[in-house]
């Protein structure tokens, strides 16, 4: 059996060789993000092009995750290697001007209002967290800060003010622009960074160019976010437990309780839920991860996550390559142990309570992938196997977590990379045919071809009618393959 969770890994400077980024996914990789809040629009760009040329010489199917950078205010870059901030120094904050860089003495920020919003007594937060300075005096040019918290700085770390201070809104202009540009080189999905309400996905959804669309993956990681997750989960394609920023932004002792009810909720409505930042954070340097880590990927998993996301791990670790491996392995290990029986059962029952007030077609598909999972369980099936578009049958069944191979049959290369971060499904290329008939022999026949079922084998094909104005999957069908 392969493995069910999922591994998105950054890609940046540390792996974006076209070697490197092959023997990722030969070790796991099965999505790649590219995030711009680092990179750069041409460089990312050039990055999807590698990574499609790579995975195509290699004959599978790697996604692409491109992140917007949202509204964070960042640091100007600090020299390569980092600088070491030292407990009780003070630091010069000031607005950034192009070409700064960041140093011990001097921060340059990238928000031009930055000296009009600090004021004296304030907490201002580098990174995920780690380095914490405390505002001691402002004045036109600069504002003065003592290190609380020293650690080092590198890269252009992200800059936290106050909660309140800054209305930021989410997307950004700049973010839509970039949206824009990547929708039309076709990348697989674009996360959106600093959610706050389901209105943002939208306004980002509305921007988007006539054509197939990538899908929106909603970060978490305001306070606001949390309280809004439902509507935020139904209106998005997907979501990600963006735990860095959740950490400075909520209690970081909420950020563990979160993280399993935005994996709960966003796996009952169908949302493939990445879980993101600090995984094997010590292996940025490191041979081998805490046991810390090792734990935490294992958790995830037992929470449900439907993928595992490695960060500066493979941006700019030492050894990218490694980290996969590393994570695939513990994932293995974790989903030897991981409670499928509970979890579709209590599916099923939460979406019994909730039928009442869904609309039809989400009635119809809720039923017909409940039945497929029964079916998954209780007769002697190989693997389920669903005929789809758009991947939505496939991530309807795949929510369940069937213990059985989950194979998404469909005519599209797109759904296929789109499919990547969604647990336990292997995509298989198949014809386009319309009638239901056909669409069910033809996907078995991929299936067979896949080498995931044999002649002989029981297999619960999910299949919609073609031919219905608005096609909604709604047969189940138990084949045997001969
Ligand atoms: P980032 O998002 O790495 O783009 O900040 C993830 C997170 O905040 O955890
Ligand atoms: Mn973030």
């Amino acid at each position: 059996m392969q493995r069910r969770t999922k591994i998105v890994a950054t890609v940046g400077p540390a792996s974006d060789e076209p070697e490197t980024l092959r023997s990722m996914v030969l070790a796991g990789m099965d999505m790649v993000r590219l995030s711009l809040a680092h990179g750069k629009l041409e460089e990312t760009l050039e990055r999807v092009t590698t990574v499609r040329q790579v995975a195509d010489a290699l004959g599978v199917h790697v996604g692409v995750l491109a992140d917007l950078p949202g509204p964070k205010v960042r640091a100007a870059d600090f020299p390569e290697g980092g600088v070491m901030l030292v407990e009780g120094s003070i630091i010069d904050l000031v607005p950034a001007m192009p070409g700064d860089r960041s140093s011990a003495e001097q921060i340059p920020v990238d928000h031009p209002t930055l000296l009009q919003e600090l004021r004296d007594g304030d907490s201002v937060v580098l990174g995920d967290g780690g380095i914490q300075l405390l505002v001691v005096d402002v004045d036109d040019e600069r504002a003065s800060a003592q290190v609380v918290i020293g650690g080092w700085a590198q890269g252009r770390p992200g800059v936290a003010l106050p909660a309140g201070r800054l209305t930021l809104s989410s997307p950004t202009p700049e973010d839509l622009r970039l949206l824009v540009a990547l929708a039309q080189v076709g990348v697989d999905a674009v996360a959106i960074s600093f959610v706050r309400a389901a209105a943002d996905i939208d306004v980002a959804r509305a921007a988007l160019p006539p054509g197939p669309a990538p899908m929106l993956v909603a970060k978490i990681e305001t306070q606001e976010a949390v309280d809004a997750l439902d509507d935020i989960i139904a209106t998005a394609d997907a979501v990600m437990v963006a735990r860095g920023d959740l950490g400075i932004r909520c209690a970081l002792e909420d950020v563990p309780h979160y993280q399993k009810r935005i994996i709960r909720s966003g796996v009952a409505y169908g949302r493939p839920v990445i879980t993101a930042t600090q995984m094997l954070e010590s292996m940025v340097r490191a041979p081998t991860p805490t046991r810390a880590e090792v734990s935490d990927v294992a958790n995830a998993v037992f929470d449900g996550t439907s993928a595992l996301m490695l960060s500066g791990e493979t941006a700019i670790g030492h050894d990218p390559v490694n980290a996969v491996r590393t994570m695939a392995r513990v994932a293995r290990r974790a989903e030897r142990d991981f409670d499928y029986e509970g979890w579709g059962r209590s599916l099923g029952r939460a979406q019994a309570a909730e039928a009442q007030e869904a609309p039809v077609s989400v009635r119809i598909t809720a039923a017909i992938s409940a039945a497929a999972w029964r079916a998954a369980t209780d007769a002697d099936v190989a693997a389920v196997i669903a005929c789809t578009n758009n991947g939505a049958t496939a991530r309807a069944i795949s929510r369940f977590r069937p213990t059985v191979p989950v194979l998404a049959a469909t005519p599209s290369l797109r759904t296929a990379r789109q499919l990547s971060m969604a647990w336990g499904i292997t995509p298989v290329l198949a014809d386009w045919h319309d009638t239901t008939d056909d669409i069910v022999w033809f996907a078995v026949k991929a299936a067979v071809e896949s080498g995931v079922v044999d002649v002989g084998d029981l297999v619960a094909v999910l299949v919609g009618s073609p031919t219905e104005p608005e096609p909604v999957t709604d047969t189940l069908r138990l084949v045997r393959v001969r």
